[in-house]
């Protein structure tokens, strides 16, 4: 039976944790006994269907063991974990087809009770299929419609639902009360398994969202890092063109980073540059970007601005990072930029306004540091 069950996903390729296995044998477990309750107040009923003179006592005591049996045969699986092995590590396609033939069966030699076996069909029916994949819920229909289709045309039986005597009411009406109560829990069940998919899906789309931020942004300095703010420089320059408005792009260098490394250490480095960073967030528009280009290089796009303004605005960060109080970092530490700043032109692409940016940033190197240069 085990030989042709579906492998292809089986957990030693997917690798599941051993926390997982174990809440999985944990799930399973529930439903056996789940499974086990629910033949227990079948057989219950038909002990009261047998006092009441409805049926033989044997059947009572018959049906709780077939049932019994099949549960405690899948619990000695489980508890062996072959089911991790398989996709549906229920193996719900065999519970279900062993259930319905144990129904089926009894259906044939108690057929005078026959409307208790029948609704504990259907019960375990919609149970398997919750749990289904299509073909597995048309392979216990299958089974379950040859079953009824034999007994029903090939025998002449008479199905009964006794309703004769007071008791006999009674235990068909337990029947009945007791198979919608089952329905009610596999629904609930049902529910709170929806519910739990909703909040993974959700749960998933936050972790998505984090791993494109993550993708986006420089670890250190939290400011968009070379991939993301090269990207963005793209599509400014064609967001400039299409709308016939100024463009300036500054590439900003600390100065004597590497001395400020040895005198502090790399840690204090790595501080001042977030420092940096959060300097110049709370300093530019929301609309200008800033990403980290490299190292102690950073990259700042102001969109629809002027050479005149742009220049004013990266020499007024020049100023603010240069009055900033470093010695909160590391004492006597002073930290400075330079940068090269260059404004859009007509036949620009990302590669050449960099190009001279860079340009434009050695000379302002050359001419002392601490200092932008325009051009
Ligand atoms: P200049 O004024 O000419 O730019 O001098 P500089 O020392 O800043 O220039 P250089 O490019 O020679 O050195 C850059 C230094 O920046 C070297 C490197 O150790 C340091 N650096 C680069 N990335 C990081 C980082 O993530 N953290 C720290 N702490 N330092 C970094
Ligand atoms: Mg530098
Ligand atoms: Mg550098």
């Amino acid at each position: 039976m085990i030989g042709g069950l579906d492998r292809k996903h089986s957990a030693v390729e997917i690798e599941l944790s051993p926390e997982i296995l174990a809440r999985r044998a944990k799930q399973r477990r529930q439903m056996l006994d789940m499974t086990g309750v629910s033949y227990m107040i079948d057989a219950g009923i038909l002990l009261i269907y047998a006092y009441a003179g409805a049926t033989s006592f044997v059947i009572a005591p018959a049906y709780a063991a077939c049932g019994l049996l099949s549960v405690a045969v899948y619990i000695a699986i489980s508890e062996a974990k072959v089911n991790d092995r398989f996709r549906d590590h229920y193996f719900i396609s065999q519970q279900t087809s062993i259930s319905l033939m144990i129904m089926l069966v009894f259906l044939y030699f108690a057929p005078e009770v026959g409307c208790l076996f029948l609704c504990s069909i259907f019960l375990v029916f919609t149970f398997g299929a919750l749990r289904s994949t299509p073909r597995q819920t048309i392979i216990g229909w299958t089974t379950a419609a040859v079953g009824l289709t034999a007994l029903f045309l090939l025998t002449d039986k008479p199905i009964g639902m006794p309703t004769g005597t007071p008791l006999e009411r009674f235990a068909t009406m337990l029947v009945f009360i007791l198979v919608l109560a089952r329905g009610m829990i596999v629904g609930l069940f049902s529910s709170s398994l929806h519910e739990s998919l909703y909040r993974r899906g959700i749960e998933l789309k936050k972790a998505y969202q984090r791993i494109e931020e993550l993708a986006e942004l420089d670890e250190l300095t939290g400011s968009l890092n070379r991939r993301s703010i090269m990207q963005t420089l793209d599509e400014e320059i064609i967001r400039a063109r299409r709308s016939n408005v100024p463009c300036a792009v500054a590439l900003i260098d600390l100065d004597w980073f590497k001395r400020i490394n040895d005198r502090f250490g790399h840690p204090a480095g790595d501080e001042a540059l977030r420092a940096f960073a959060i300097t110049v967030f709370a300093n530019i528009r929301s609309i200008d970007k800033f990403g980290r280009y490299g190292g102690e290089e950073f990259l700042l796009i102001l969109p629809e601005t002027s050479d005149g303004a742009a220049l004013r605005t990266v020499d007024r960060l020049r100023g603010i990072v240069a009055a900033l109080d470093w010695s909160a970092i590391s004492q006597d530490m002073s930290v400075t930029m330079s940068a090269g700043l260059a404004t859009l032109r007509a036949d620009d692409t990302a590669d050449t306004i960099l190009a001279r940016a860079d340009r434009l940033l050695y000379q302002a190197k050359d001419m002392g540091r601490n200092r932008v240069v325009a051009g």
